[in-house]
């Protein structure tokens, strides 16, 4: 993205980062403030009704897999019996934390990671989550509630929601007692209603890639996509996500491209590999391809979010995730976004350490391009690990893939 088509919001985005972070630090100095660490798909609305400060290791790790210093922490945690096989965010971020460091220094000026008084996980994207969060109830001593989450959905039903609602409704009365506050029903409609104007934002945000030429690439999606993880349920999220609508939007009348003379458009599929962002980036914008969309920013969108409803409407929406899902489902989700993004080609992040949130394993890539006659392109790489990455190997694959869609 050059200078004059660069998204002007993401100025406005770094301002809300600090605060937020800020906010963070200070509420963990102040001893009349709780802070809760939650998964990125865990109930926040829950958290916040019950004036948790709300914080967010998967969003601490992706920071150090940005900032390429991963791969300096995955060795400490693998010396205290870690595979490096297992998730890459966890291993990085229980290294840093073991070797007393985090990336919140060099990002924000904040020189640890707010203490947790509570953590609460959802095994809805990954058991990973859980074992990370038991080594931090153990490491400060504080209680864990986690919810368990039934895997590999082809269709939702009522059985899938109820358990999940039941255990939604048990964490509510277990935080009674913790916090020594009753449970106030209002609050939580406030949060979800605030949760849900924030996806929708997301989704209309997200939506503007199908114009032609898009407004922003997946690249851009992976940076702007903090506000949904780390700050739904709050007025600054919608706030933050209406004003860059508009910008897209304007961008779109105006002609303005984030991948300048647009020629091809792809869809990625799977993790960002996030110590190289910027070099693909400029690789595939070089290339004149724009990667419009993804399941992964995508991730974040909870369309059944109801406050009427609040806790089966929960249930619903943190069951139904694309990750949670079996691979027929998969497929059908992927064919709808490959038709409605106007995609030439697909790319398929192979992630070593993350197992769950790649599909390349078992086949999909070769089905899909089957129905659909779009080709596809495996990326082997990781989510934070850079060691079993070969920049070399991907460029010229790319390079290929793409010379590929120009003689088709
Ligand atoms: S979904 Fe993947 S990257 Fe995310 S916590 Fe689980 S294993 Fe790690």
């Amino acid at each position: 993205m050059t200078p004059e088509n660069e998204i002007k919001s993401a100025h406005e985005l770094r301002k809300i980062a600090t605060e937020y972070y800020q906010n963070l630090d200070k509420a963990s100095k102040d001893p009349r403030k709780n802070i809760a660490w939650c998964s990125s798909v865990g109930p926040a609305e829950l958290l916040l009704a019950f004036d948790y400060n709300v914080y967010y290791p998967e969003n601490h790790t992706a920071i150090l897999g940005a900032s390429r210093s991963a791969n300096k922490y995955i060795p400490v945690a693998v010396a205290q019996g870690y595979s490096p096989e297992i998730c890459s965010y966890l291993t990085s971020d229980i290294g840093a934390y073991i070797k007393k460091e985090t990336g919140l220094k060099r990002a924000y000026g904040i020189e640890k990671v707010p203490k947790p008084d509570i953590l609460i996980y959802n095994t809805n994207q990954c058991r990973d989550v859980q074992d990370w969060f038991k080594y931090y109830a153990k490491e400060f001593q504080v209680p864990i509630l986690g919810i368990n989450s039934p895997t590999f959905i082809d269709e939702l039903s009522n059985t899938h929601v109820k358990t999940v609602e039941e255990q939604i409704k048990k964490i509510s009365e277990t935080l009674e007692k913790i916090t020594d506050q009753s449970f106030e029903r209002k609050k939580l409609e406030l949060r979800l209603q605030l949760s849900l104007e924030c996806s929708n934002k997301w989704n209309s945000v997200l939506e503007t890639a199908s114009s032609i030429p898009s407004p922003l690439t997946f690249f851009d999606g992976c940076i702007h996509m903090l506000p949904a993880v780390v700050l739904r349920g709050t007025e600054i999220a919608v706030e933050y996500y209406d004003k860059l609508e508009q910008e897209l939007k304007l961008r779109i009348e105006n002609g303005i491209a984030a991948v300048v003379e647009e020629s091809f458009r792809c869809f990625w599929e799977g993790m960002p590999i996030w110590g190289k962002l910027r070099a693909l980036s400029n690789q595939f914008s070089e290339l004149k391809t724009c990667i419009v969309a993804s399941t992964y920013c995508n991730s974040w969108i909870f369309s059944d979010f109801n406050p009427q409803e609040p806790f089966r409407s929960m249930a619903k929406a943190y069951t139904e995730l694309f990750i949670n899902r079996s691979e027929s489902s998969k497929e059908k989700y992927l064919k709808k976004m490959m038709d409605k993004f106007s995609v030439d080609g697909m790319i398929y992040h192979n992630a070593r350490t993350c197992p769950n949130n790649s599909n390349t394993n078992y086949g999909m890539p070769k089905r899909l391009q089957n129905q659909t006659g779009i080709p596809s392109l495996q990326i082997d790489a990781d989510l934070n690990d850079l060691n079993v990455y070969s920049e070399e190997q991907t460029k010229t694959n790319i390079e290929a893939f793409i010379e590929q869609l120009a003689g088709i």
